[in-house]
């Protein structure tokens, strides 16, 4: 049985391909830590160290939780941590104040700390799934009331807000209050809120015992879709721009190599070369296809008004015949139940190949119906823009 959590399983919804690479081939990769997650780690030791100290009844000073955050901060920092908004005049030190400025808001805002009893920070256990696997319970910091009623919290630095709807349907705390129904019998009810600390405000779900039950079968089910997956397509999104794989990603692979070059090598490369070509191909077959259209207009005209239905040039005649188009009515469905009462659809319709190919791909067609046809591999080619600011 294999431990599952909710970075894994985002990790196989936002691109499978991602998922074989990290869980399946397990290959490591040095990945720098980004200045956001160095920070974003600093104040949720910050936050950690004020609960300990209260566990011991010991309410820590503003200042001196700030010169603790501060002093980690010497210690830790080192200039490979990567500041990829440099590039819009963003330092490391706007980012240390913004840590700061986030522990001054929640010192200031929860003082005493005295609301709730903290049963635990940065917890961590497993807890055991319907489909016997298991998932990762991390819980920044848990706690409850004298009424019953239990809190899961977690510290968001991140500068998005977090809405009521993205908090009703976030899996990863859900999935939490499980775990907390099972260790606390006593739990009333079991709060998940997200300190959103760039903000100063508190975004808060629960769940009905019901929409817990149907949250675990769908976890169940989505990790037998990724244990019965034989195909791990690649999903290029905006994400991909934060994929430690990108390197050595089929999609990207060529992209980096490129800009490795210098503008000899960059004008050489061969694949560049060749899509530079089809592009080119492409574009003639573009501005050929306008060019077609107009003349076959100028063919019909001639033709008219000339009062002759075979045009001759040097090699090759062109005949022009009128014919009575059909158009199809706009209520498509109409039009088909009407062939089809008339007992007409099997004779005039046909197979949308396309469809079938994708249904047979997706796992929609029966194995009847699969097995009918013969899978063979292909490769479609397609232009599309390249955006050298991604
Ligand atoms: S770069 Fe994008 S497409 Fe490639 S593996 Fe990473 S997330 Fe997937």
């Amino acid at each position: 049985m294999t431990t599952y959590s909710h970075s894994r399983l985002s990790t196989y919804e936002n691109c499978p391909y991602q998922y074989k690479l990290k869980y399946i081939d397990k290959i490591k990769v040095d990945v720098p830590t980004t200045i956001e997650a160095f920070m974003g780690d600093l104040v949720h030791q910050t936050l950690e160290k004020l609960y300990k100290d209260k566990k011991f009844k010991k309410v820590v000073s503003r200042s001196t939780l700030l010169k603790f955050y501060k002093d980690l901060w010497a210690k830790e920092y080192s200039d490979d941590i990567l500041v990829a908004k440099s590039d819009q005049g963003l330092t490391s030190e706007n980012y240390r104040k913004m840590g700061i400025k986030f522990i001054e808001d929640y010192y200031n805002k929860y003082k005493p700390f005295d609301q709730l009893i903290i049963l635990g920070l940065e917890t961590q256990d497993r807890m055991t799934l319907p489909d016997g696997n298991q998932w990762h319970v991390r819980i920044d910091k848990l706690a409850c009331d004298s009424e019953g009623n239990y809190y899961v919290c977690d510290y968001k630095t991140n500068a998005r807000m977090k809405d009521q709807g993205e908090a009703d349907a976030d899996r990863q705390l859900a999935l939490y209050s499980i775990w907390v129904k099972d260790k606390f019998k006593d739990a009333k009810s079991v709060k998940l809120v997200w300190h959103m600390l760039a903000f100063n405000k508190e975004a808060v779900s629960e769940r009905s015992d019901e929409q817990l039950e149907k949250l675990q079968q769908d976890v169940c089910d989505k990790i037998k879709e990724v244990e019965s997956a034989t195909e791990f397509p690649r999903n290029q999104t905006g994400l991909c721009n934060y994929c430690v794989y990108k390197e050595m990603c089929p999609s990207f692979k060529h992209e980096i190599e490129l800009e490795k070059k210098d503008i000899k090598e960059f004008k050489e490369d061969e694949g560049l070369r060749l899509v530079d070509e089809y592009s080119l191909i492409k574009t003639k077959l573009a501005e050929l296809k306008e060019k077609e259209d107009e003349v076959v207009g100028k063919i019909i005209d001639y033709a008219k008004q000339f009062g002759v239905d075979i045009i001759y040039g040097s090699n090759r005649k062109c005949s022009v015949k009128e014919f009575e188009k059909v158009v199809l009515p706009e209520d498509r469905e109409k039009f088909l139940g009407l062939l089809k009462d008339k007992g007409l659809y099997e004779a005039y319709s046909m197979i949308c190949y396309p469809k079938i190919n994708s249904g047979i791909a997706k796992g929609e067609l029966d194995e009847e119906i699969k097995g009918q046809c013969e899978v063979v591999k292909d490769f479609r080619v397609s232009l599309g823009r390249r955006d050298r600011d991604e």
